[in-house]
This record gives structure tokens, C-alpha cells and sequence, in this order.
């Protein structure tokens, strides 16, 4: 039985960019029905009692219902552990390796944020390590997910309308440039192979 995560932060933490209104749907209405409809869908089921990796590994083209439920419940657990309130600079282990793969903070952020801009309808932008440590930006449609795939989630941006929309309207970009005042580079940094 899966249970819905509390926030690793206060729910008025990242205000402005994000308003303790918008969490309260994001988190205590979306994210809470992945979590409880999900449980719905393996009780009973072979899938019920395993990792959430591992159903989500289990159901990916095979189950899109419970494919949707698992991984939707991971990505949000995942981008709530990407945000803090108040982003400190990366460590130098982690630029060391931005710079190396991208050149620059500045061109990894220019990379990510076109990304994230660019993706069509909902999904997800992400950074991510391959089975080699290159880190790379990619995204990823509706509730796709690197997890329990070759490559290695390391941050992660919801781009999903329901994830700004009450604070920035259809203003993604601004949404965007929002998210780099709340990223938790600690948390990015633990998460590298
Ligand atoms: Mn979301």
C-alpha cells in the first residue's frame, strides 16, 4: 500500500513561484489520487507488495493504467524532492560534471529550460544520467519516466498545466525561469550514479 508522501517543505515555501493553493491541488488532490487510485489497481493483483520501481518496470507496455498511476507517483515524489525553498549553488561535484557535459551552468540551464519550454501537452523535463554518468536533458510525455529505464533521474520539472497554471496562467516560460530559484542541487547531487 502506497502511501502519499508529506512535502519536504512548509506549503508556503515556494511562494511566489509556486502558491501553498496550487500545492494543495498539485499535491493534496493530483498527486494523492495517483497515490490512491493506484492502490485501487494492484489490490489483489501480482503487483500488489512490490517496489514502486518495480511495478512501474513491470507495467511499461504492458499496463497503462497502472503504468500511469506508478509512475505519476513517482515523478511527483521525485519533483517534490527537487525543490527547496531557497536554491543554494550546486556543489562542485555536480557542476564539475554539468560543465563537463554541457560546458556551462548557463548552457545547461538554456538547454533544460528550452526543453521544458518546447515540450508539447503535459509531461516532464528532466535531467538525467546514462549507464556511462553523461548527464543529459530529456523530456518525457504525460506520466513517462527515466525510472527503471537506462537512464537516471537526477532533477526534474512538472510541466504539466496543473503544475503552474493557477500562478502563472499559460506563462510557462515564466514558470520556468521560476523553477531555478527553488532547485535542491543537494538532493540532484545525491541522486548521481
Ligand atoms: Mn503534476
Amino acid at each position: 500500500m502506497f502511501i502519499l508522501p508529506d512535502l519536504p517543505f512548509a506549503p508556503d515555501a515556494l511562494a511566489p513561484w509556486t502558491s501553498a493553493a496550487t500545492l494543495a491541488f498539485h499535491h493534496g488532490k493530483h498527486h494523492a489520487g495517483y497515490v490512491s487510485k493506484l492502490n485501487e489497481a494492484i489490490d489483489g493483483t501480482e503487483l500488489e507488495g512490490e517496489a514502486l520501481e518495480e511495478i512501474i518496470a513491470a507495467s511499461r507496455e504492458r499496463n497503462q493504467k497502472v503504468f500511469n498511476l506508478a509512475a505519476q507517483h513517482f515523478n511527483h515524489s521525485f519533483f517534490w524532492n527537487s525543490l527547496v525553498a531557497d536554491a543554494q549553488a550546486p556543489s562542485d561535484t555536480i557542476l564539475k560534471l554539468i560543465v563537463r557535459d554541457f560546458t556551462s551552468l548557463d548552457a545547461f540551464r538554456d538547454q533544460f529550460n528550452a526543453c521544458a519550454l518546447a515540450h508539447f501537452g503535459s509531461g516532464w523535463a528532466w535531467l538525467v544520467q546514462d549507464a556511462t554518468g553523461k548527464l543529459l536533458v530529456k523530456d518525457t510525455h504525460d506520466a513517462q519516466t527515466p525510472v527503471a529505464t537506462d537512464l537516471r533521474p537526477i532533477l526534474t520539472l512538472d510541466v504539466w498545466e496543473h503544475a503552474y497554471y493557477l500562478d502563472h496562467q499559460n506563462d510557462r516560460a515564466r514558470f520556468i525561469k521560476g523553477f531555478w530559484d527553488h532547485v535542491n542541487w543537494a538532493g540532484a547531487a545525491e541522486q548521481l550514479i
